[in-house]
């Protein structure tokens, strides 16, 4: 293999990284889980194919992105050994562009999109792995399932065609203090873990996706087994 030398923003990576990792493992540890009980996805957007397969390159083996163009635009030159993602809203008439792309939905707020996923994946005689979002701070500028409506949510959609539930997902809202924060976390735990006793057919609690750049250690130390960093990892974004 032919060396070359790395490039400031992949040596930055390499460094942001490996500070990940260990606080992924600490995290973890605190609570006696090891770090291969936590997938970190990489949050791609507005990171370009080049960095993504660096970061595939060096370990990185679920990337999310959030914005269908963007995602439709740079798919083609990214790695295809990274598991992909679709993290961020999605309208139900774009549905069709992105089931073939990806092996997992985590943000699915409605029943509508749920069926609309669910039909675009009979078609294809596929089955979609998804996450139901919780706008679990109530927020208004926020979609999602409330807090309360989860567990007949999972109960309804796990009926519907072409789709699988594996767990739940959450952006909390912003937080000045830690202890707020893990109020949010802690509310989405014990729904998952109360939905998951639950045992409903065609359904399947693995998955708690909450924690991003700013608290992903405090979202693992309160039960999320999947955190989306994106920041952290590639530098500041010009976009949320
Ligand atoms: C951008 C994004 C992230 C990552 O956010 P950072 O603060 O940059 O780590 C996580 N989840 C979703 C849904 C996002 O859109």
């Amino acid at each position: 293999m032919t060396e070359r030398l790395l490039s400031d923003r992949e040596k930055r990576f390499l460094e942001n990284y490996s500070v990940i990792k260990e606080k992924i493992a600490e995290s973890a540890a605190c609570i006696g889980k090891s770090e291969h009980d936590i997938i970190l996805l990489a949050a791609t957007k507005t990171v370009d194919a080049k960095l993504i397969n660096f970061a595939i390159s060096q370990g990185i083996n679920y990337i999310g992105e959030n914005r269908v163009q963007e995602f439709l635009g740079k798919k083609d030159n990214i790695n295809t050994e990274a598991k992909r993602h679709f993290i961020g809203h999605l309208q139900t008439n774009k549905v069709k562009d992105i089931v073939g792309e990806v092996c997992m939905i985590q943000s699915v707020d409605s029943f509508k999109l749920a069926t609309e996923i669910g039909k675009q994946c009979v078609k294809r005689s596929k089955i979609m792995d998804i996450l139901l979002e919780v706008n679990i701070g109530n927020e208004k500028s926020k979609s999602g399932f409330q807090a309360e409506q989860v567990s007949d949510a999972v109960a309804q959609i796990s009926k519907v065609e072409g789709v699988k539930v594996r767990g739940l997902m959450a952006i909390p809202p912003i937080c000045e203090k830690e202890i707020e924060i893990v109020r949010y976390f802690d509310k989405m735990h014990n729904l998952f873990i109360d939905i998951k006793a639950k045992k409903m057919d065609n359904s399947s609690m693995d998955y708690l996706s909450m924690g991003m750049s700013g608290d992903y250690d405090v979202a693992i130390r309160h039960g999320a087994n999947l955190v989306r960093v994106g920041t952290s990892l590639f530098g500041t974004r010009n976009y949320k």
